[in-house]
């Protein structure tokens, strides 16, 4: 069980531009929720059977056996796994390769998807903890400044998570790892922010601050892609790694979770055997399932989040309107995405 459902009501946007502060406020539209990302895995990893996972197994390529036409996994560590169980974070199940394994995947690469590519754009994100108690509420607020966004959104009544959002590429390449340099990277851009946003990332968690170049799959990849071949999938950001901007490639990753497993159990997967050609076949079948099941709905999600980075990155007037026009068209209601159901487990 969350300690905390996080549910948001309200959203406020700031404008910092020119000295003033211009507010807007919106009530959340269905379901906003900001969850920690641990308390997801925690709750997933506790529903497994003991010994499901292993941890830090760092894939490093897959290949076909010439002999059985089966996958090899390669490891980092120089482990090879070539039959029966083949396992990628976070799911396991017999002669199965269900690579999970986010916007850089090995999987991705063995299945001849084309390469993800880069909005000009990074994020900072962090959580900080505020022992007595936030008084932000339950709201999710974004300031912006400069052409940066900043946004603050409650977990719980102690924590919060927040982002920065900005179009400059840092010179100092130690920044993708170290949180020192990620914070003080960070101090820097908010020193004309108020001074609540600069102590929240004064105090943020040093643990939980990353730093990332925002990636993509081309939304009409996503139209054409094969995203699986024989019994090796990928699911998540390893399919449809899209820009953050509607928050929703989680939510997408989680749904592809709920369609792929009630695919598998529909067609007897869930107690399997393993090894047999039938199991196999089967196998494709709920693959090939979920990918039909669930293209349409990436390819909309990646869309429309394209439209809406492609519009933030654009300078030329011209554009701007021809991006705004298209999304108007498009996704006449801006919040249609959340309208969505996968369906039950
Ligand atoms: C700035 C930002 C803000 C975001 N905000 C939101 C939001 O508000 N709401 C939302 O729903 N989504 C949001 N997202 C998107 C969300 O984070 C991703 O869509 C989600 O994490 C995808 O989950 P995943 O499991 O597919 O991939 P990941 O979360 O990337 O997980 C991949 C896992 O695979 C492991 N792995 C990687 N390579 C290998 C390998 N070679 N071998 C073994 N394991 C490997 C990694 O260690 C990791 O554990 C945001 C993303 C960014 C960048």
């Amino acid at each position: 069980m969350l300690t905390c459902d996080g549910t948001l009501y309200r959203e406020r946007v700031v404008s910092l531009d020119g000295g003033k502060q211009d507010i807007l406020l919106y009530h959340c539209v269905g379901e906003t929720r900001c969850l920690r990302r641990k308390d997801i895995i925690d709750t997933l990893y506790a529903a497994l059977p003991p010994t499901t996972v292993k941890f830090s197994c760092e894939l490093e390529s897959i290949e076909l056996d010439p002999l059985t036409t089966k996958p090899i996994l390669r490891f980092i560590d120089g482990n090879t796994i070539s039959t029966k169980v083949l396992t990628i974070c976070p799911y396991q199940i017999n002669v199965v390769v269900i690579g999970s394994d986010g916007g850089k995947s090995i999987v991705a690469k063995f299945l001849n998807l084309k390469p993800t590519k880069m909005f000009p754009i990074f994020a900072v994100r962090g959580l900080t903890n505020y022992p007595h108690g936030h008084p932000f509420g339950r709201e999710f607020t974004r300031f912006k400044k400069d052409g940066m966004l900043v946004g603050r959104l409650p977990i719980d009544n102690n924590m919060i998570y927040w982002f920065s959002a900005q179009p400059y590429i840092p010179k100092d390449e130690r920044i993708w790892k170290n949180p020192e340099v990620i914070r003080r990277y960070t101090m820097e851009l908010l020193s004309n922010y108020p001074q609540e946003i600069q102590e929240m990332a004064k105090n943020a968690d040093m643990n939980s601050l990353s730093f990332t170049h925002l990636r993509y799959r081309d939304p009409w990849d996503l139209l054409t892609g094969t995203f699986f071949k024989g019994t090796v999938v990928v699911v998540g950001d390893a399919m449809h790694v899209m820009g953050p901007f509607l928050g929703q490639g989680g939510s997408a990753a989680l749904e592809d979770a709920v369609v792929l497993a009630r695919n598998m159990a529909q067609l007897g997967l869930n107690h399997a055997e393993s090894g047999s050609e039938v199991i196999v076949h089967r196998v494709g079948k709920a693959f090939d399932q979920l990918v039909r099941q669930r293209r349409i709905r990436v390819v909309r999600l990646s869309l429309q989040a394209y439209l809406i980075g492609t519009l933030l990155v654009s300078s030329s007037r011209l554009k701007r309107i021809l991006w705004i026009m298209l999304l108007f068209l498009l996704f006449p209601n801006q919040n249609g995405h959340m309208d969505y159901d996968c369906g039950d487990l």
